[in-house]
Order: structure tokens, then C-alpha cells, then sequence
């Protein structure tokens, strides 16, 4: 193990990995330092699909230009990453709904986003599965070039990237401490080696908050317990995600044929609990084929929990802060960090390594929460 790099990261999800491809291929000398194994947090509980159909514009923005990455990123990392563009159907329920998916609609095609709205009747033109009436749809939004990735190859390909460009990725290694002197960064302490260094990135998902209060920074993170499911394999029914804001359902079928989906659940608690819940069980059953009855007698094959490192306004923090030098955070997705990782790890990478900030980063900055407008993302589940 190094000791000395000219970047740590700290965290080895798809966050911490994508950034240490960025960062090596720009020649810089990085070492992430994982605790556990690669994709053993949050990315490797996710549902791993990427939506472009945000209100924020920051969030639509990064996955827009995320989504272009995605494109061609098998190809770039030499790893199928199994990126399939099916889609995302989002219910919409009532006419307040209505209103406010027509005001995202419209900044999304600003953007240059192709979305449309859709009448009920055409909502099993995407999705035949679909009980309209079941669902207690007015119509849908869809996005066509939305889809859906591997979280755990995308992060291995990231990874096995990042080290042929010289990039130490060390596992079961765990950051107990980070040294400042006259507030700037000088050492990352691990249970293993000391490694000295100027910038350090907190991408340690849940656990970005504990990073944070090493160097006495408070981080508005609170992580949220979240439950997942898996069927068996069926042929194929569906491309698109569907997915409600007003039920908190989502659901997709993987190439391989299994439906993946989740959905919050009242007994759902902050904290750090790790315990999945039959109550789960029953209310996505429930919810799940009152969507698409056709569903009624498939087997679940299994079901676990995951993390969201949720933010007062659901959106990122991104870049350095402060009030202590070279310290930077990658952390508070909330729930979608594995879709916009592409554009977050590029946005990172330009300021590191070339002290280039942008409109994003300033807009996602730990400071935001200083002010008292701060602008919160409506589009979430749960
Ligand atoms: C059920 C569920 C469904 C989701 N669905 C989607 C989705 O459809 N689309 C989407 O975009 N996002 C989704 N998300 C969110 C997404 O998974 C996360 O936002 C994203 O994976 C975050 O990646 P990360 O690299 O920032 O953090 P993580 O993957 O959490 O990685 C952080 C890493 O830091 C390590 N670490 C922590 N402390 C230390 C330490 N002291 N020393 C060393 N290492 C440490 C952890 O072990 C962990 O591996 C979902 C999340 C869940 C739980």
C-alpha cells in the first residue's frame, strides 16, 4: 500500500470508483481506500436505473450528460457494463401532479430531453403489462432513452480501469482518521498505513457523515433504510422502468428476466438498521400487481436492504469545502447516485485536476445549506 498519493478517495461504490478512472487517466496518482469489498455499500443494493425526468434542473442536467457517458462507457472501460435504454414510464395520478410534471417536462426539454406525456390509453403502448385503471393513472411521462446499467460491472469495470492507469484500489481497508494541519489536508489514517496527502474525496456513501466529523464538519446526511426485491426469471414482458412518485414504486424487468423493484414502507426508519421486513413484502406484492395483475403468481426470489444517504433537499454535495483545504465531498445522493456518477466523477475530476469548477458544483456545494432557499428535488421516491 502507498504511501503517499496525490488523491484519496475513500469509499469503493460506483462514486469512488468512477472517480478514480477520471482521475488516473488525467496521470494523477490516486488511492482509493474501500472498507469493505467494491460495491459493498449502496451500489450494490441498488435498482441501478438511470432516469433523465428530474425537477431540479442540476439533477436532470448530470444525468442528461451522465446518460451520454453511459452511451459509449462498455466500450471506453472495455467491460460490458450492460447499459440498456428501455426507458422510464412515470405514473402521474392526479391533475396537481399533472401541473407540476408539466413544469418539469418543460425545463427537461430545455435541456434538450425528448419527453413525452401520455393520454391513459397510451400507457400500455410502453408497457403492456400495465392495469391503467389498477394503477389510478391520468397518464404517464416517458423517456425513452432513460434505462438501466449493471451496478456491480459498471463499478468492477471502473475499477479494473482505473488500475491499469496506475490507480492503487486497496479493499478491506478502513479510514479511522484524516489529518489537517492550519486547515488543509495532510493524511488519511487507515488501519493499515498512514498515507499522506493534500486532497481527499468523501465518497464513503452512509458513512460520509463520520468521514466528515474527522475534520469537524457537519454533513445534513440521514441515512434512510430501503428494501428491494427480485423475482424469478419470466420472459421477456417489458422494457421501461415504471414508476410512481405518489405510490414510491418502481419496478423494471433485468435482462435476464427478473423483475427488480422496491417501495417504501411506514415502518421504514432512519438509521442503520440492516433487517428486511415482511411488511415489505406484502405492501410490493400488493402494489405490484395492482400495477400489473398478469405478475399475480410469480415467485420472489429474494429481497434485501440498502441506504440512501438522503439530504435535506435530496440532491448531492459535491466539491470542496470551506473550511478545510483539499477536503471534498462526493456523498448525499439520495437515492440516485449511480445514474449521474458518470457526470459527478467528470465534474470532480476537472476540478481537481485542473481547478475547473462549474455552475453544478457550485449549486451542490455543502454551502447551499447556509442559505434558506434551498430548491428541493420533487421527483423521488419515498
Ligand atoms: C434499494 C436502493 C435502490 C436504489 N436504486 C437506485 C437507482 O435505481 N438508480 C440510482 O441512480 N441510484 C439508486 N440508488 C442509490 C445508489 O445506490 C447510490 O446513490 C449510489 O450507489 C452511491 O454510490 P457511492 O459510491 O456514492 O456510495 P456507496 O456505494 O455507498 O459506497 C460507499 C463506500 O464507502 C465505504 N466506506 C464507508 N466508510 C468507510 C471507511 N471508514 N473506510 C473505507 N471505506 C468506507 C463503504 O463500505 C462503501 O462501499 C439506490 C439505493 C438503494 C439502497
Amino acid at each position: 500500500m502507498k504511501s503517499k498519493a496525490d488523491v484519496v478517495i475513500i469509499g469503493g461504490g460506483v462514486n469512488g470508483c468512477s472517480l478514480a478512472y477520471r482521475l488516473a487517466k488525467k496521470g494523477l496518482d490516486v488511492v482509493v481506500v474501500e472498507k469493505k469489498y467494491l460495491s459493498s455499500g449502496a451500489t450494490g443494493a441498488c435498482g441501478a436505473g438511470i432516469r433523465q425526468q428530474w425537477s431540479t434542473r442540476e439533477n436532470a442536467s448530470l444525468a442528461i450528460q451522465s446518460v451520454k457517458i453511459f452511451e459509449q462507457l462498455s466500450k471506453e472501460l472495455g467491460q460490458d457494463i450492460e447499459f440498456r435504454q428501455g426507458g422510464y414510464l412515470i405514473a402521474v395520478h392526479d391533475e396537481k401532479e399533472m401541473k407540476q410534471v408539466e413544469k418539469n417536462v418543460a425545463m427537461q426539454r430545455s435541456l434538450g430531453l425528448k419527453v413525452a406525456i401520455l393520454k391513459p390509453e397510451e400507457i400500455t403502448d410502453v408497457v403492456p403489462i400495465l392495469d391503467v385503471k389498477g394503477m389510478r393513472a391520468i397518464g404517464a411521462t416517458f423517456c425513452p432513452t432513460d434505462g438501466h446499467a449493471n451496478p456491480f460491472k459498471t463499478t468492477f469495470a471502473y475499477a479494473d480501469a482505473a488500475r491499469r492507469l496506475g490507480a492503487e484500489i486497496n479493499t478491506h481497508t478502513t479510514v479511522t482518521d484524516v489529518k489537517t494541519t492550519q486547515k488543509a489536508i495532510r493524511a488519511v489514517v487507515t488501519d493499515q498505513k498512514t498515507i499522506q496527502t493534500s486532497v481527499v474525496v468523501n465518497a464513503a456513501g452512509i458513512y460520509s457523515k463520520s468521514i466528515a466529523e474527522m475534520v469537524k464538519i457537519k454533513l445534513p446526511l440521514c441515512p434512510f433504510r430501503k428494501e428491494i426485491m427480485a423475482t424469478e426469471r419470466l420472459q421477456p414482458l417489458f422494457e421501461a422502468m415504471v414508476i410512481s412518485f405518489r405510490d414510491g414504486i418502481y419496478f423494471s424487468q433485468q435482462k435476464e428476466g427478473q423483475i427488480v423493484g422496491g417501495i417504501p414502507i411506514s415502518e421504514e426508519k432512519v438509521g442503520y438498521k440492516t433487517m428486511p421486513t415482511f411488511a415489505f413484502l406484502q405492501y410490493m406484492a400488493q402494489t405490484l400487481t395492482r400495477y400489473a395483475p398478469i405478475l399475480k403468481h410469480i415467485n420472489l426470489l429474494r429481497h434485501w436492504t440498502g441506504f440512501y444517504d438522503v439530504t435535506p433537499d435530496a440532491r448531492p454535495i459535491l466539491g470542496e469545502v470551506k473550511e478545510v483545504k483539499g477536503f471534498l465531498q462526493c456523498n448525499g445522493f439520495s437515492g440516485h447516485g449511480f445514474m449521474i456518477s458518470p457526470m459527478v466523477s467528470k465534474l470532480l475530476t476537472d476540478l481537481i485536476a485542473d481547478g475547473k469548477t462549474s455552475e453544478e458544483l457550485e449549486n451542490l456545494s455543502l454551502e447551499r445549506f447556509k442559505s434558506k432557499k434551498i430548491e428541493k428535488e420533487l421527483s423521488v421516491v419515498g
